[in-house]
């Protein structure tokens, strides 16, 4: 387990919180990449009492297949996206992107592979750059 903080873009919504760190998953499904507008989204799991929100989400009630009810949470004023919950906030999916700890967050699993894009398999191939376009090639790594 380790403590993580973490704000949204726009400043209105912080948090803190004790995450397992052992239960980090990257989910592939069609609905994590309509959600997100990109290729996956990550998370990290969190009971709620563990979970110290500032500020006030805006939450989105999906609901499944099954009938369950999750909300998405998000700030309503940047839309940066912070969690899912059930709705008696037991457990929290936090997402890693909000996370300052983001980069030691490794996913322990994978999730909803058959929708992944079949391009991400050799991503480390692709051109990278350092920063924006014109900027000098970069070689990602995991030393790094
Ligand atoms: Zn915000
Ligand atoms: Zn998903």
């Amino acid at each position: 387990m380790i403590d993580v903080t973490g704000t949204c873009h726009c400043g209105a919504i912080s948090i803190a919180a004790l995450v397992e760190d052992t239960r980090m998953i990257a989910c592939h499904c069609s609905d994590c990449q309509q959600f997100s507008g990109a290729p996956f989204r990550a998370v990290v799991i969190a009971i709620g009492d563990h979970v110290q929100l500032t500020g006030t989400p805006r939450e989105y009630e999906k609901t499944a297949d099954s009938g369950n009810i999750r909300l998405q949470g998000f700030c309503g004023e940047c839309g940066t996206q912070l969690y899912a919950a059930d709705q008696d906030k037991t457990t929290f999916n936090i997402r890693t992107g909000w996370l300052d700890q983001r980069h030691e967050l490794v996913p322990k699993v994978h999730i909803f592979g058959s929708s992944s894009p079949r391009w991400l398999a050799d991503i480390a191939d692709h051109n990278w750059l350092t920063a924006g376009p014109g900027s000098a090639p970069f070689t990602p790594s995991s030393d790094a």
